[in-house]
């Protein structure tokens, strides 16, 4: 009989698999823009400055641990104007706002700051523009974002929405001449071809803004993701799902053939996606904060490290809102006066801004 020859067990392995990713790719650029520095650090002066509570016209930027950081410290996050009490400090968002919105807060504030980024200023000053002159908006966006609600809302009898998920199909047999086309800054690059394509097969003299209004944030984070695509067996974007911004990046990475997920922090992170995963592409949305981003790479925990994908340097800088300069400025005067200091010989924390990063002004907070 067959002498039966016991071997000691070994768990069954697929031996092409490494078993924990060896490598972060993490792209740069990705996180804070300039226009999300700019608002967080605004909204930290304003906490600095005022006791709380301090009331904010939505969430000053969309991402559930900056929320968070500022609820802490005494920030009010209200979407209705008539919530804040009369003679509130209020900041109204990054995302930009209604002009009724902008008019209500200045009526019942002590003081207003408007954190809105310029180059959403510059989308509603397209849409004024354009209707002024009698054209038929068209404006690619999301439904129920707050900087599709705020842009409309510059010219409503002109503008209508177009879903880029749907494109122009509404709009085909609609007879116009004058056409206007604007565009959410953080929309999809291809989303925004798509449209712009079938667009101007259908109106011929379709005007569109001669600098794009997706904005550069928006377009050096979504090239970053393609080159990532090519090199990642998956891809991980840390920000939060009400993130416009983030949820692009994901679908680009997406139609890169990867998959792609949105992470808040570590704790979304599903070991899942990463089994047999040698090589896991790292990104952020403009407004999540890159401790979120350090934390994501050490759940990950790759065995070799971490290697930087450098795309492109960004030196875009927003000064704070010219309300909360003036705001400033008059109590470094005071400051001055009141404790007999020579004017002008220091720099006060305005001069010094550029020097002073979002990432600074959350830690302060304690995020
Ligand atoms: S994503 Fe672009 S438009 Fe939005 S705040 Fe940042 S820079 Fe401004």
């Amino acid at each position: 009989m067959e002498a039966y020859r016991w071997l000691p067990f070994t768990p069954k392995t697929e031996p092409n698999l490494p078993a924990m990713p060896s490598k972060v790719l993490l792209a740069e650029p990705r996180g804070f823009c300039a226009g999300v520095e700019m608002a967080i650090k605004a909204l930290t002066w304003m906490v600095k400055v005022f006791d709380p509570p301090v009331y904010c016209y939505h969430e000053i930027v969309h991402n559930a641990a900056v929320v968070q950081a500022f609820e802490a410290a005494g920030v009010v996050f209200v979407d209705d104007i008539s919530e804040v009490p009369e003679g509130a400090p209020i900041m109204l968002s990054a995302h930009g706002s209604s002009p009724d919105v902008v008019a209500g807060a200045n009526e019942r504030a002590a003081v207003m700051v408007d954190a809105v980024c310029p180059l959403v200023t510059k989308v509603h000053h397209e849409v004024r523009r354009m209707a002024s002159k009698g054209y038929d908006i068209l404006y690619v966006g999301h439904e129920g974002h707050d900087e599709a609600i705020g842009a409309l809302a510059e010219a409503p009898q002109a503008t209508e929405l177009v879903d880029p998920r749907i494109g122009m199909e509404a709009f085909a047999s609609k007879d116009r001449t004058n056409v206007a086309l604007l565009a959410q800054t953080t929309l999809g690059l291809y989303e925004w071809e798509g449209v712009l394509d079938e667009a101007r097969s259908l109106y011929p003299d379709l005007w569109t803004a001669r600098k794009s209004d997706l904005c550069y944030a928006t377009t050096n984070r979504q090239s970053a993701v393609q080159a990532l695509a090519d090199r990642a067996d998956v891809l991980l974007v840390v920000g939060s799902e009400n993130s416009s911004n983030t949820q692009a990046l994901v679908r680009v990475g997406r139609k890169a053939g990867v998959p792609s997920y949105r992470v808040d922090g570590p704790g979304d992170v599903d070991d899942a996606w990463l089994e047999g995963a040698d090589v896991v592409g790292v990104t952020a949305g403009a407004s999540a904060p890159d401790k979120r981003v350090q934390d994501v790479i050490a759940a990950i925990d790759p065995s070799e490290g971490v290697e930087r994908l450098f795309l492109t340097e960004e030196d875009e800088y927003f000064p704070l809102p010219p309300q909360l300069r003036s705001l400033m400025e008059t109590l470094q005067l005071l400051v001055e006066g009141g404790y007999g200091a020579p004017h002008g010989t220091d720099q006060g924390p305005i001069d010094l801004d550029r020097e002073f990063s979002a990432t600074e002004a959350l830690d302060l907070l304690g995020l």
